[in-house]
C-alpha cells in the first residue's frame, strides 16, 4: 500500500492554525495590543480603516525587537515569553503561545518596523503569505509598529464571512476597551477612518472606566475590594438603579487579562439579588489577582476562558465582597454576610 501522509508545508500549517487565533479583524487588534502591553509600552496607538478589513496598525513605544528577533517573531511557536511548558503556570504576560504573528502573517500582508530601545537603527520587514519579501534597516522610532493590511485576502471564504463594517467595528471596540481597561497606566489611542474614537491618558481604573464609558459612570460606580490568601479582588460594580436590560458592561479580569466566566457572573448577580428587576443586569468591572499556578490560561487559543483551581471559593468571595460593598453604600442591607 502506498504511503499517503505528508507533513504540511509551514505556510499551509500556519494558515490552518490561523483559523483558531484570527477569526476576525478584532482578533488581530487584540493580539497586537496585547503584544504592545507585553513589551512594556507606556503608549499604544491603534489605527484602523474600514473596520479592520483594509488596515489595522498598532504602534507602541515598548522595548522593540532586534533584527533577528524581528524575523523570529514571525515563526510559529516562537516566543520570548516562556521557555518550558511549566512556565505557563507562572505567567503574567498576555502571550506565550508564540503563534499570533505567524497566524496573522499567514492570512494578511504584514509590515513590521521595530527598533530596540537604545539602538541606532531599526528593522523593517515586509511579509506576505508568510514569506519575508524584504528586510531593511530603518530610521524608525524606538518601539514597534505593526501594520496589517487586507486581512484574509488569500482566504476568500473567511473574508466573505465577515459581518458588516458596523458589527466588525463593534468587536474591535470591545477588544480595545478590554485591553485599555486592564491597563489604565498605559496611554491608548484609537483612530478609525481618520477620526479619533478614543484618546486615553494614563490614569486610575475609575478614571479609565469613566473615560471609556462616559461621565455618568462617575456616580454609578461602587468600589469593591477584598484581599484573601487566594485572591485579591479590586474594582467596581454599577449601582443597581443603573442596571440595564442588555448585557454589556460586565468585565472580569484575572491578572490583567479579560476573561469570560458565566459561573462567576452568577456570583455577582446573586449579590445583587433583590435589588434588580428580573431581567436587568448589573455592570461590573472586577479585577482578580491570583497566583498563576492556581489557574490554567491555556485551555483556549484566545485565552478568554481560563480554568480556576478554586472556582467555588472565588465565587463565594466575589459574592460576599460585592454584597458588602453594596451594603456599605447603603444600597442593600448588609446584615446577611455569609462565609
Ligand atoms: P507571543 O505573544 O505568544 O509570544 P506572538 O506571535 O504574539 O507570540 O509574538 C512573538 C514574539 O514577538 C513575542 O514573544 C515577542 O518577543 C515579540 N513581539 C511581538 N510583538 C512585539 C512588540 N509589539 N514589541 C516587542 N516585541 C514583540
Ligand atoms: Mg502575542
Amino acid at each position: 500500500m502506498a504511503d499517503i501522509i505528508r507533513l504540511l508545508p509551514d505556510n499551509v500549517a500556519n494558515q490552518i492554525a490561523a483559523g483558531e487565533v484570527v477569526q476576525r479583524p478584532a482578533s488581530v487588534v487584540k493580539e497586537l495590543l496585547e503584544n504592545s502591553v507585553d513589551a512594556d509600552a507606556s503608549e499604544v496607538h491603534l489605527v484602523v480603516s474600514e473596520s479592520g478589513k483594509t488596515l489595522i496598525q498598532v504602534s507602541d513605544n515598548g522595548k522593540g525587537m532586534s533584527e533577528t528577533d524581528a524575523r523570529m517573531a514571525l515563526e510559529r511557536h516562537a516566543t520570548s515569553k516562556i521557555q518550558k511548558a511549566e512556565d505557563i503556570f507562572s505567567i503574567l504576560t498576555k502571550g506565550f503561545r508564540g503563534e499570533a504573528l505567524a497566524s496573522i502573517a499567514a492570512v494578511a500582508k504584514l509590515n513590521m518596523r521595530t527598533r530596540l530601545r537604545g539602538s541606532e537603527l531599526g528593522t523593517e520587514l515586509k511579509v506576505a503569505a508568510n514569506e519575508i519579501e524584504s528586510q531593511e534597516f530603518c530610521q524608525c522610532p524606538e518601539g514597534t509598529t505593526i501594520k496589517v493590511q487586507n486581512l484574509f485576502y488569500n482566504i476568500p471564504a473567511r473574508r466573505n464571512f465577515l459581518k458588516s463594517n458596523q458589527v466588525e467595528l463593534r468587536h474591535i471596540i470591545d477588544e480595545f476597551e478590554r485591553v485599555a481597561m486592564a491597563h489604565p497606566e498605559v496611554a491608548f489611542s484609537f483612530e478609525h477612518n481618520n477620526s479619533e474614537l478614543f484618546h486615553l491618558e494614563p490614569s486610575t481604573l475609575r478614571q479609565r472606566i469613566v473615560n471609556i464609558f462616559g461621565k455618568r459612570y462617575n456616580e454609578k460606580l461602587v468600589p469593591v475590594s477584598e484581599d484573601t490568601e487566594l485572591v485579591k479582588l479590586e474594582g467596581f460594580v454599577g449601582k443597581p438603579e443603573f442596571a440595564k436590560k442588555s448585557r454589556g458592561e460586565q468585565f472580569f479580569f484575572v491578572n490583567h487579562r479579560y476573561i469570560r466566566n458565566p459561573y462567576l457572573h452568577k456570583a455577582v448577580q446573586k449579590a445583587f439579588e433583590g435589588l434588580l428587576l428580573d431581567d436587568s443586569h448589573p455592570s461590573y468591572f472586577l479585577f482578580m489577582e491570583l497566583d498563576p499556578a492556581r489557574i490554567d490560561v491555556n485551555i483556549h487559543p484566545t485565552k478568554t476562558e481560563i480554568k480556576f483551581e478554586d472556582e467555588r471559593v472565588i465565587h463565594s468571595i466575589i459574592r460576599t465582597a460585592v454584597k458588602h460593598s453594596l451594603g456599605q453604600y447603603n444600597i442593600a442591607p448588609s446584615l446577611d454576610f455569609e462565609h
